[in-house]
C-alpha cells in the first residue's frame, strides 16, 4: 500500500493516540483501572505580555541609540553617523545594541571583546537628518527607529523569527499520567528550527539593600529584604522535538520545564511551565471551587490578551473571541484549552483550532469601551463569572449602576452569576433587611424598578 506523506503522518498521529490512551489507564490491582488525571493550568495572557515588555525594551534601546547618534551628530557638525563605531562613547552601555528577545546573543556589560557580528539592529546611513528616514532597525521586532527620533512599532517579529504563538502548559496530574509539554512556534519560521526541552529548578537568591528616602541626606532610608526566584536550568538529554512527555510521571518529576527554539536569526525561550505530580489531584479535578479557580484564572487571561489586543487596535477591545488573533492571523489564547470552562460538562477542548467554533466555547465576549473599567467584557456561560474591561474577574453579584428616575421610580441595574441563588435586598436603616426578589440559576444585566417616596433606601444584593 503507497501512502502519502501527509496519509502517513495521520495513522502515526492516530497509533500515538490510541497509545496514549492505552498508557492513560493505570492498572490497579485485578481488573481496577484508575483513569490519569491531568489539570491544565494556561497563561497565555502572561505570555504574551512577556513577549510585549521584551519589545518595549527594545523599543526603549532604539530611543537610547537615537539619542547618541544625535548627542554625536551634535558635536561634529551634524553629519549623519555612518555606523554605530561613530557614536559609541555616546552610548551609555554597549547593551543597547542587543534585542531582549534575542537569548542567544546576552547583553555585555562592558565594550571588552565586542563583537560586531552579534548585535541586534542595523544601522541605515542616510544623507542627512531630513527629510524623516528609517535609520536603525531591530533585526527581531518589527521596530524601525527614524531620523527625528520616532520609533514606529508595527507589532510582532520579523519574518522568519521562531515566535512562541503557544507555550508548554502547567500540569498538575495524578502519579502514573503521562504528560506531554508542547509549543507552536509562528508559521513561516526560517528553517531548520531547533528545540531544546530543559529542567529548570526553581531558587531564590535573598539580598537586602538599603534604600534612601530622604535625597538631601543618603543616611536617611530604610533596609529592604529582596528575595528573587532564579533558576538552575539543566537541558533533557534527547528531548529536541516540538513536544516533549514523561510517560508515567512521578512526584519526582515535579519541577518548572520550558523550551528554547532556535534558527539562524537566534533563539528564544518559552516561560517556565510547572508541573505537579500529586496523588490529591484527583479529588482536585472534581472539586467545584478548583474548577472555579481555573475559571477565574482563563478569564484574567481572557481580559489580558483583549487589552494586549487593543493596544494594536487603537484602543478598542475585541468583539468577539474569533476577532482575538495575532500578527501570523492564529488565535491569541495559545491553546484552545483557554476558551473551556472546567465546569462546562456541555463542551471540550479541542486539541488545535482547526474547525473551532468561537462562539461554541465556554465564554463569551461583550463589545463595550475600554474606558468603562467595570462593565463586563467576558463572560463564563456556565459560572457568570466575569472579566471586567479594567481586567478584574468578578466572582460575586453586584451593582452597575443605581439611577432615580422620574416620578419616586428607582432603577437598579444588577450583575448577576449563575452558581448561586442571589438576593435583592432593602433597607432604610442599614440594620432590617426586607428581601425584593430572589434570583436563581441566572446570569448577567437585570433591572429591577422600584417606587416609593421615601427620602431614603439602603440596597443590597448578596449570596445567601
Ligand atoms: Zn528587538
Ligand atoms: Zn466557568
Amino acid at each position: 500500500m503507497v501512502f502519502s506523506c501527509i496519509q502517513m503522518e495521520k495513522l502515526q498521529i492516530l497509533i500515538t493516540r490510541s497509545m496514549r490512551w492505552g498508557l492513560a489507564l493505570i492498572i490497579v490491582g485485578a481488573g481496577l483501572r484508575v483513569e490519569a488525571t491531568v489539570i491544565y493550568w494556561p497563561f497565555p495572557g502572561l505570555d504574551l505580555a512577556r513577549q510585549k515588555s521584551s519589545s518595549i525594551q527594545c523599543v526603549n534601546n532604539l530611543k537610547q541609540i537615537s539619542f547618541g547618534a544625535q548627542i554625536w551628530s551634535d558635536n561634529n557638525g551634524y553629519q549623519f553617523p555612518q555606523g554605530f563605531t561613530d557614536f559609541t562613547n555616546e552610548l551609555n552601555s554597549p547593551a543597547v545594541l542587543f534585542c531582549p528577545a534575542d537569548i542567544s546573543r546576552p547583553a555585555p556589560t562592558n565594550w571588552n571583546n565586542f563583537d560586531w557580528g552579534q548585535i541586534g539592529y542595523q544601522w541605515v546611513p542616510q544623507a542627512d537628518w531630513y527629510p524623516a528616514a528609517v535609520d536603525c532597525q531591530c533585526r527581531i521586532h518589527n521596530n524601525d527607529l527614524f531620523t527625528d527620533g520616532y520609533v514606529r512599532t508595527a507589532g510582532g517579529y520579523r519574518s522568519g523569527w521562531p515566535a512562541i504563538i503557544a507555550g508548554p502548559l502547567e500540569q498538575e496530574v495524578t502519579p502514573g499520567s503521562d504528560v506531554q509539554f508542547g509549543v507552536r512556534i509562528a508559521p513561516g519560521a526560517s528553517l531548520p528550527v531547533a528545540y531544546q526541552w530543559r529542567r529548570d529548578q526553581l531558587y531564590y537568591v535573598t539580598n537586602i539593600v538599603f534604600q534612601v528616602d530622604d535625597a538631601d541626606d543618603p543616611t536617611i532610608g530604610h533596609w529592604v529584604t529582596n528575595r528573587v526566584g532564579k533558576f538552575t536550568i539543566t537541558n533533557l538529554n534527547g528531548a529536541t522535538n516540538s513536544s516533549y512527555v514523561i510517560h508515567g510521571a512521578q512526584i519526582a518529576d515535579n519541577d518548572y520545564y520550558s523550551v528554547t527554539v532556535s534558527n539562524l536569526m537566534g533563539m528564544t525561550a518559552s516561560s517556565e511551565a510547572s508541573l505537579t505530580v500529586d496523588p490529591a489531584v484527583s479529588s482536585k479535578a472534581t472539586n467545584e471551587y478548583w474548577s472555579a479557580v481555573n475559571c477565574i484564572n482563563n478569564l484574567k487571561q481572557i481580559v489580558t490578551l483583549g487589552r494586549i489586543w487593543s493596544a494594536d487596535h487603537k484602543d478598542l477591545m475585541p468583539s468577539s473571541l474569533s476577532v482575538m488573533t495575532n500578527g501570523y492571523g492564529l488565535p491569541m489564547f495559545g491553546w484552545p484549552l483557554a476558551l473551556f470552562c472546567r465546569s462546562d460538562k456541555a463542551r471540550t477542548a479541542p486539541s488545535d483550532w482547526t474547525g473551532l467554533n468561537f462562539t461554541n466555547t465556554s465564554y463569551e465576549i461583550f463589545p463595550g469601551d475600554i474606558q468603562d473599567d467595570t462593565a463586563v467584557f467576558c463572560r463564563c456561560k456556565v459560572h457568570g463569572y466575569y472579566a471586567q474591561m479594567n481586567g478584574a474577574a468578578i466572582l460575586l453579584p453586584r451593582f452597575a449602576s443605581v439611577r432615580r428616575l422620574a416620578n419616586n421610580r428607582t432603577e437598579l441595574n444588577l450583575i448577576l452569576l449563575s452558581t448561586q441563588t442571589q438576593v435583592l435586598e432593602v433597607s432604610t436603616n442599614l440594620v432590617n433587611w426586607t428581601t425584593l426578589t430572589n434570583y436563581t440559576a441566572t446570569n448577567g444585566s437585570f433591572l429591577f424598578y422600584e417606587t416609593n417616596s421615601l427620602p431614603r433606601r439602603f440596597y443590597r444584593v448578596r449570596v445567601p
